[in-house]
C-alpha cells in the first residue's frame, strides 16, 4: 500500500501519470490557483469540453482529457469551501477523494496525481485536509488493486512536509 502512494514537491501540470486531479470549482469554466494553471497548460480545448459538463456539485467530479498536458485525462472535483467546520466539509472533502477513485477506475487507468484539495483559496485546514486525503487513499488500496500509483503533488514545502508527516501518521494509525 504504502509503495504505491508518492508525495512529491512540485507542479501538477508537469506529472506524467494518466490522470491528474483539478480542483476545479461548481461551474467548471476555469479559475484561478491549480484550476488557472491546469487550463493554461492544457489549453483552450479543455475549457471548450468542460462547456458542456454541465458543472460539478460539491464532492462530486467530472471527466475529461487533457489536451497539451502529459496527463491523458483530467478529473475535476469540487471540494468544499471551509466554512468552520461544521457544514459538512470533512465529508464532502472525503467524497471528492472517493468520487475521484471511482472515476480512475471506471477509466481504467494506473496513475494518477492529486493537488491539495480546499487548502488554497477554499480555505480548508492543510492537515486535516491531508489527513481526509491519506484516509481515503489508504481506505481505497486496501479493497482495490487498480491503481498503480497515488501521486501527491504538493506545491510548496509546507504542504510538502505536511503530507509526509501526515502520510506516517496515518500509516502507523492503521497499522501498517
Ligand atoms: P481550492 O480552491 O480547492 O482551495 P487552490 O487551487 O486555491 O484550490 O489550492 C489548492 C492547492 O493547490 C493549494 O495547496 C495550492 O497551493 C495548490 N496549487 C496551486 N497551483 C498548483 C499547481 N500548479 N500544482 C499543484 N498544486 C497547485
Amino acid at each position: 500500500m504504502r509503495e504505491k502512494i508518492e508525495i512529491v514537491q512540485g507542479d501538477i501540470t508537469k506529472q506524467k501519470v494518466d490522470a491528474i486531479v483539478n480542483a476545479a470549482n461548481n461551474s467548471l469554466l476555469g479559475g484561478g490557483g491549480v484550476d488557472g494553471a491546469i487550463h493554461r497548460a492544457a489549453g483552450p480545448d479543455l475549457l471548450r469540453e468542460t462547456r458542456t459538463l454541465g458543472g460539478c456539485p460539491t464532492g462530486e467530479a467530472r471527466v475529461s482529457k487533457g489536451y497539451r498536458l502529459p496527463a491523458k485525462w483530467v478529473i475535476h472535483t469540487v471540494g468544499p469551501i471551509w466554512q468552520g467546520g461544521n457544514s459538512n466539509e470533512e465529508e464532502l472533502l472525503a467524497s471528492c477523494y472517493r468520487n475521484c477513485f471511482k472515476a480512475a477506475t471506471d477509466l481504467g487507468i494506473k496513475t494518477i496525481a492529486f493537488p491539495s484539495i480546499s487548502t488554497g483559496a477554499y480555505g480548508f485546514p492543510l492537515k486535516r485536509a491531508a489527513k481526509i486525503a491519506l484516509r481515503e487513499t489508504a481506505t481505497f488500496l486496501e479493497t482495490n488493486q487498480d491503481l498503480e500509483k497515488i501521486v501527491f503533488v504538493c506545491f510548496g514545502k509546507e504542504v510538502f512536509d505536511v503530507y509526509n508527516q501526515t502520510l506516517e501518521d496515518v500509516i502507523s494509525s492503521l497499522g501498517h
